[in-house]
């Protein structure tokens, strides 16, 4: 694996599940951190796991992804700090349960709001910085951008507009060397599902259920993901941009039969 030795890297939604896995490992690459979320403690407690892991200490930004003045304190602090952006992962995501016969325009906004929209304003933002160090981005997407699934309307949606989002900036950024690829996690055990509403023991019933639904017969860990993302912000993947790589134990491949 290439080093991210004195890279300047923004994670959001790093104070939990895949963002604070994949803060850990690119900072114990050599990445310099920028971690963002809403819940200070939580992400004290990534920054703490960064310096454990050997990294340098990060920098911590607070800011909800859905108010736009907090979204661009996130590039503003880091160029202070750093003065520059190399690599941006769009991770901070929600997910609700609706079908179209019980789903709400409400339920559409939150999810697209934070799914797309401030993915979209954040990009935005960091893109002049990637140009100037051809950088390069990562959004965490899911196997639902790539297949349909019931019951998920609004996430899967959100999910394919991020892949579609990701084709089109990595055609418009390509000639400026800054690529933008997508990872596309099935099942992987983290709080999303149960903030989504699931209780525990619907939870425990889902991921025994994800041996089934995954051709790999388990569902995933924060680690195997944060792993692809690194991989697709290294230089490794130097001549790679457009792609929506599932990280799903072969779920996306996967038909009834
Ligand atoms: P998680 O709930 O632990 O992480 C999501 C993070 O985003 C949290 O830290 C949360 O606080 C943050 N976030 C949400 N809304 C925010 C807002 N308005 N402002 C700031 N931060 C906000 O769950 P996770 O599974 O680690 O999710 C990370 C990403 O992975 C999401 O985009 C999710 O859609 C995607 N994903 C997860 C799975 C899975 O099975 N866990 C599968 C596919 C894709």
């Amino acid at each position: 694996m290439s080093s991210f030795k004195d890279k300047v890297v923004i994670v959001t939604g790093a104070s939990s599940g895949i963002g604070a896995a994949t803060a850990v490992h690119l900072a114990s690459l050599g990445g310099l951190l920028t971690i963002v979320g809403r819940n200070v403690d939580k992400l004290q407690e990534t920054a703490d796991n960064i310096v454990a892991a050997g990294g340098a200490p990060a920098l911590l930004v607070q800011a909800d992804m859905n108010n736009e003045s907090d979204v661009e304190e996130i590039v503003k602090e880091t160029l202070k700090k750093h003065g520059r952006v190399d690599v941006l992962v769009n991770n901070a995501g929600i997910l609700e349960t609706g079908t179209i016969e019980n789903t709400s325009v409400a339920q559409y906004d939150r999810v697209m709001n934070t799914n797309v929209r401030a993915l979209y304003q954040l990009t935005m933002l960091a893109t002049p910085e990637l140009i100037i160090t051809k950088g390069c981005i990562v959004n965490v997407s899911s196997v639902n951008g790539i297949r349909s699934f019931p019951g998920v309307l609004a996430y899967n949606v959100s999910k394919a507009a991020v892949d579609q989002f990701t084709r089109c900036v990595a055609l418009e950024l390509a000639p400026k060397v800054v690529r933008v690829n997508s990872v596309n996690p099935g099942v992987i055990i983290t709080d999303i599902h149960k903030r989504g509403g699931m209780d525990e023991a619907t939870y425990q019933k889902f991921l025994e259920h994800s041996r089934t639904t995954h051709a790999m017969g388990r569902p995933g860990d924060v680690n195997e993901v944060a792993a692809a993302i690194a991989f697709l912000a290294s230089d490794a993947a130097s001549f790679t941009t457009g792609v929506s790589l599932a990280v799903d134990g072969g779920r996306h491949a996967m038909c009834p039969r």
